[in-house]
């Protein structure tokens, strides 16, 4: 193998351009000609592909989003259009693929492995942490900090005022954002998509919080949760209780952006190099991880087969400390 390329796809993470950074490096000291494909799947399809040096990939370790961009491509979902990425792929002579995304990312490189011999490598790159295979994405303990840091802001208004506030966190179908930010920001509450949430229970607790001298409150919620998102559930809890006048805050894209911390970044480095590594050693249809602090080798199919999902002791932490 003499030309790799690397690729971002699907919702972007911080530490994706440290994943890049690491992919490119480690190709280079490896003696590999790597290529950046543009716009994920899309940008294969329609070309955008171009070298990238040790140089080309100077300070961004420390900058959010993707320098490749990324995008969601709905021609590679369909055959034909995986058949014209593999035509652009050998036109640049490329053998080998990194791909940093989600599980669906991952599902598009095992086609592309299946069905035209590219050989592919996944990186977990999700803000979510609901990737089977691996304990840590790409991306998640970044978006977590800063769920946190907006927490704590939320606490200060909450408590001069004597105010209950929704704090909706980024989630569809995953509740690790919101379960580790309301354990590291205090909330008194948290309802996640995992668990089938329950209104008038979250209101009896609410009371008994009240009951035990509390003047505000904090719940979080997942955005993906079962009952609707923070606004929807913050007119039931008004309609159906005497907690009137509560705010809700939706923290949004923040979640996405900014610079990765120390963690995501080390994670996306290490992962790089051990991604190159794999597809040097002759690896394909396999994904990086981390488990117990160490880089693991998974099938990409662990991916969708083994979703990640928090320990649901979890859930009993934030309400005892929420007493
Ligand atoms: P993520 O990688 O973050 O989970 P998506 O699910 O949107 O994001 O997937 C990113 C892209 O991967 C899609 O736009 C599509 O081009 C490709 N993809 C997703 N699922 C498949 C599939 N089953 N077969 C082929 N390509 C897929």
């Amino acid at each position: 193998m003499k030309r790799i390329g690397v690729l971002t796809s699907g919702g972007d993470s911080p530490g994706m351009n440290a994943a890049v950074r690491a992919v490119v490096r480690a190709g280079v000291a490896n003696g590999l000609e790597v290529f950046g494909v543009e716009r994920g799947y899309q940008g294969m399809i329609e070309g955008a592909i171009r070298p990238l040096d040790a140089r080309s990939v100077s300070g961004i370790v420390n900058r959010g989003g993707t320098i490749l961009k990324t995008a969601r491509s709905k021609a590679f979902l369909e055959p034909e259009g995986r058949v014209k990425a593999a035509e652009q792929l050998a036109a640049h002579g490329i053998e080998g693929l990194v791909v940093v995304g989600g599980d669906g990312s991952y599902r598009g490189a095992a086609a592309l492995y299946q069905e035209h011999g590219i050989r592919c490598v996944g990186l977990p790159g999700t803000i979510d942490n609901d990737i089977g295979g691996t304990q840590y994405t790409i991306g998640f303990d970044t978006a977590l900090n800063i769920a946190t840091e907006a927490l704590d802001r939320i606490h200060d208004t909450a408590d001069s005022h004597d105010r209950i506030f929704f704090v909706e966190v980024m989630g569809r179908h995953s509740g690790f954002i919101a379960i580790m930010s309301a354990i590291a920001g205090g909330a008194e509450e948290v309802l996640t998509p995992e668990e089938p949430s329950d209104i008038p229970g979250l209101i009896a607790r609410m009371h008994d919080c009240r009951t035990r001298g509390k003047t505000s409150m904090i719940v979080v919620v997942a955005e993906g949760d079962d009952a609707g998102g923070a606004v929807d559930i913050a007119k039931r809890v008004e309609k159906e209780s005497d907690f009137k006048d509560v705010r809700v805050t939706i923290i949004g894209h923040l979640q996405r952006g900014g610079s990765p911390t120390a963690f995501d970044r080390i994670l996306a480095s290490r992962m790089g190099v051990r991604a190159v590594e794999a597809l040097l050693a002759g690896e394909s249809g396999v994904m990086v991880g981390i488990e117990n602090q160490q880089m693991v080798v998974r099938p990409l199919s662990d991916s969708w087969e083994k979703k990640s999902l928090f320990d649901p002791d979890l859930l009993r932490v934030v309400r005892v400390l929420g007493v």
